[in-house]
C-alpha cells in the first residue's frame, strides 16, 4: 500500500512559533497615527490587546516559545495530517506530486483556532474576563468562542447581520461554546446606534462589526479585542502549520517546489509558507510561494502598496499594505473569509520585495476546482480553500504540458461542511463570473487620501 497520510506524534507539536520578521531583508514599515501621521508605538495598542501579544506584534526575535498550556490544547487536533493527493493527481493526469496539509480537523473546522487559543491564553494570563470580536462568515467567531470557553472567559461576537441570518449553524456553534452572538449593527454601541439611525434595516458589514467590537473593548477595563488575521502575531501563531509540514515532507522524503495557500488577510498562507520561506532567505533555496485570492477582491494582484486603514470606518492605525482602498466593497462571493480590502503588513512587504507571488481566480473556476477535489480526494473544501486548489490545478496542468514532475504543497485550511448553500448555488448555475473593472478599482483608490509610500 502506498503511503497516503503522513502523520506526526503528539510530542512533535512545535514548541516555538517562527517570526519571519527576523529574516526579512526589508523590515516592515511602521504603522502611522491617522491624525499626526507619526509612527505609533506599541503602547497605542494597550487598550485593545494584552501586553504579551503587543510584544509579539513588534518583536524581531526569531523564535517565540509556545506555552505548554497552549500546546496542550493544540493536541486536541494537532499535529494535523498531511496527505498525498493521489486521487487529484490521477484526475489531472499530472506528473506533479501534490500534497496537502489539512487544517479542517480542528474543533471549529479551520486553521483559525491555531491563533484563537494563544490569544485567549494571553488575555487570561493578564486577568481579562471578556474578549470581543467580529465575524463575517463565522469561522473566526467560532474559533474564538471555542478558545474562550476553554479558559472560562466570556466571548462577545459581533456577527454581520446578513451572515447571522444566512448562517444559523455557525451562530449555534458559537452558542454551544457559550459565546454571546449579536447581529451587527446592534443598539449596544454608539457605532451601531449611529448606523441604525441612518438605516434601521442595515445588513451590516465587517467594517461596522469591527467598530462595535473595538468600542466595547476600548470602553471596558476587563475586556479586550481579538483579530483573526492580518496582524504579525496572528501570522506567527499560524506557523505551527508550516513547521509541522516541514517535518512531514522530510518524513515523506520530499520537498516542495511550490507552496500554495488561499489568501484573505494572509494568516493561513503565512502559516504554511513562512517556515519554508526561511529556507529561501537563509539557505538560498528557491521554493515558490503563491497566495491565491478571489478575482473579485484582488488586493495582491491589482491593488496598490500604500498606507491605508485596516477597517472600513477608519478607526485603526494606518498600515503599509497592498490594498484596494478601505471603501472597496467586494462582490458578495461565498468565500466570505477572503472578502477583505487589505493584506497583512508582513506579507505585503514580502510581495513588494518579490519574495512571494500572487494569483487570482474567478468564482465558477474555484467551485469547479472544489468539486473536482471533493470527488477525487473526499473532503469537501471551504470555498476559501477552493482558491488555493484552483492554483494547484493550474500548476499541475503546467507540469503536464512541460513534462516536469514538480512537488506542490498546499494548505487545505478548512472544510466546507457548513457551506453547502454555496455548492448548491454552484450546481444550480447561480454562481457567475464577476468581472471587476479597472474603473471600479480606480474609483475606490481615488477616494484614498492616506500617505503614499
Ligand atoms: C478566515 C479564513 C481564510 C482567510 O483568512 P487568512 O487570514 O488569509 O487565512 C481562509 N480560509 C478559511 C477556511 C478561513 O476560515
Amino acid at each position: 500500500m502506498k503511503t497516503r497520510k503522513i502523520t506526526l506524534d503528539e510530542k512533535e507539536i512545535p514548541d516555538k512559533w517562527y517570526n519571519i520578521v527576523a529574516d526579512m531583508p526589508n523590515k516592515p514599515l511602521p504603522p502611522l497615527h491617522p491624525g499626526t501621521l507619526e509612527p505609533i508605538g506599541p503602547e497605542a495598542l494597550a487598550p485593545l490587546f494584552p501586553m504579551e501579544l503587543i510584544k509579539q506584534e513588534v518583536t524581531a526575535d526569531k523564535w517565540i516559545d509556545i506555552p505548554d498550556e497552549v500546546r496542550n490544547i493544540y493536541s486536541i487536533w494537532r499535529p494535523t495530517p498531511m496527505y498525498r493527493a493521489y486521487g487529484l493527481e490521477k484526475a489531472l493526469d499530472t506528473p506533479a506530486k501534490i500534497y496537502y496539509k489539512y487544517e479542517g480537523g480542528s474543533p471549529s473546522g479551520s486553521h483559525k483556532p491555531n491563533t484563537a487559543v494563544p490569544q485567549a491564553y494571553y488575555n487570561k494570563q493578564e486577568g481579562i474576563k471578556r474578549i470581543t470580536t467580529e465575524t463575517g462568515a463565522g469561522q473566526w467567531g467560532s474559533a474564538l468562542s471555542f478558545a474562550c470557553q476553554h479558559f472560562d472567559m466570556a466571548c462577545d461576537v459581533y456577527m454581520v447581520k446578513i451572515s447571522y441570518n444566512h448562517k444559523p449553524y455557525r451562530k449555534m456553534m458559537m452558542n454551544t461554546w457559550g459565546a454571546n452572538v449579536f447581529a451587527s449593527p446592534t443598539d449596544q454601541t454608539e457605532a451601531g446606534r449611529k448606523i441604525l439611525a441612518q438605516d434601521p434595516d442595515s445588513p451590516g458589514s465587517l467594517g461596522i462589526a469591527i467598530s462595535e467590537a473595538v468600542e466595547m473593548a476600548a470602553t471596558r477595563d476587563d475586556t479586550k479585542y481579538a483579530l483573526g488575521s492580518v496582524l504579525n502575531h496572528v501570522l506567527m501563531h499560524q506557523t505551527v502549520i508550516g513547521l509541522e509540514a516541514m517535518k512531514q515532507m522530510e518524513k515523506a522524503g520530499d520537498m516542495p517546489d511550490i507552496i500554495v495557500a488561499p489568501f484573505g488577510g494572509g494568516s493561513n498562507f503565512a502559516g504554511l509558507a513562512f517556515p519554508f520561506l526561511r529556507l529561501n532567505l537563509e539557505e538560498g533555496k528557491n521554493i515558490r510561494c503563491i497566495a491565491s485570492e478571489p478575482a473579485s477582491c484582488p488586493k495582491l494582484t491589482r491593488g496598490v502598496f500604500r498606507y491605508d486603514f485596516g477597517d472600513t470606518v477608519g478607526m485603526t492605525p494606518l498600515l503599509p499594505m497592498y490594498t484596494l482602498g478601505h471603501d472597496f466593497v467586494p462582490a458578495p462571493i461565498h468565500a466570505g473569509g477572503l472578502r477583505y480590502h487589505g493584506a497583512g503588513v508582513v506579507v505585503s512587504q514580502l510581495l513588494k520585495d518579490k519574495l512571494i507571488e500572487a494569483r487570482s481566480h474567478n468564482d465558477p473556476e474555484i467551485f469547479e476546482a472544489g468539486v473536482l477535489f471533493a470527488r477525487s480526494e473526499g473532503i469537501i473544501p471551504a470555498p476559501e480553500a477552493n482558491h488555493g486548489i484552483a492554483t494547484v490545478i493550474a500548476e499541475a496542468k503546467k507540469c503536464k504540458e512541460e513534462g516536469t514532475a514538480k512537488t506542490i504543497l498546499f494548505n487545505l485550511c478548512g472544510h466546507g461542511n457548513f457551506d453547502m448553500k454555496a455548492y448548491d448555488d454552484y450546481f444550480s448555475g447561480k454562481i457567475v463570473k464577476h468581472e471587476l473593472s479597472q474603473e471600479e478599482i480606480k474609483a475606490s483608490l481615488d477616494m484614498l487620501n492616506t500617505p503614499e509610500i
